[in-house]
């Protein structure tokens, strides 16, 4: 049916990504151009999952610095991801695309409990599934929730979603001389601290063989390219040679 390099994969989108150049919630002419990427690497044979943050509303490690209880600066969190879940369903079927949002907390009144095998099927079927509220456990954050998701669902790739056009060895903006990794060993990103992601995200990758690849969304039509086979962004899988 396709000439597609991967079967099934899962986006990781960060809350900030629905932002554009608000400062908090969400940014429908963004949120629209996001679900047209997925919706066109949907329609082109893939089957997507996705997982989206909740930083553009609450962060719990926020919510703590300020003074609030963590486990319930958490909660906030994983809400905040199910409101931006919710947000997406919504700009996919307004696509015309089938959308499933599956929750790891229990808010079925507003979306499905999140049930594997049954998130393996509307896969199969063609919906593109949003996996809201990370793990379901304060103390996690999203990108282990995508990690997690991937792993369970089988997914052949998890495409970690940035504002930067891959992994540096530092900081692009503050070091001119940085040098960008077009792949990338799990142990050596963990060793070298490189926080593209949390590391028990990288960790559970590694021991999943996993593969990521890490890419900048700001480029119309990224997701349809990268699932095509295009070298963007970097790839680091378990025990990859540079
Ligand atoms: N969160 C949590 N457990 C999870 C996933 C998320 O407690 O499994 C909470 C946590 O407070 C986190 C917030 O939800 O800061 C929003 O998620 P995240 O920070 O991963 O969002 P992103 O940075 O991707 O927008």
């Amino acid at each position: 049916m396709s000439q597609l390099a991967y079967r099934r994969v899962l986006l990781k989108l960060s809350g900030e990504a629905l932002m554009g150049d608000e400062d908090y919630g969400i940014d429908p002419k963004v949120l629209h151009r996001l679900a047209a990427e997925v919706v066109e690497a949907q329609e082109a044979g893939a089957q997507v999952a996705l997982v989206i943050g909740g930083g553009n509303i609450f962060r719990g490690a926020g919510l703590a610095a300020g003074g609030m209880d963590r486990v319930t600066g958490d909660h906030m969190g994983m809400l905040a991801t199910v409101i931006n879940a919710l947000a997406m369903q919504d700009a996919l079927e307004k696509l015309g695309a089938k959308a499933r949002v599956m929750s790891a907390i229990k808010i079925n009144d507003v979306c499905e409990d999140y049930i594997r095998r049954r998130a393996i099927r509307h896969l199969e079927k063609g919906r593109i599934t949003i996996f809201a509220a990370g793990v379901g456990s304060p103390f996690f954050t999203t990108d282990s929730g995508a990690a997690l998701r991937a792993i369970e669902i089988g997914a052949d790739l998890l495409l970690k979603a940035t504002k930067v056009d891959g992994v540096y060895d530092k900081d692009p903006k503050k070091h001119a001389d940085a040098v960008r990794f077009d792949s990338l060993g799990y142990d050596e990103i963990i060793s070298r601290n490189l926080q593209v992601m949390d590391t028990a995200a990288f960790a559970l990758s590694r021991d999943a063989r996993l593969p990521m690849r890490i890419f900048d969304m700001d480029q119309p039509g990224v997701i349809l390219r990268i699932l095509k086979g295009e070298n963007i962004g970097t790839l680091v899988q378990s025990g990859a040679a540079q």
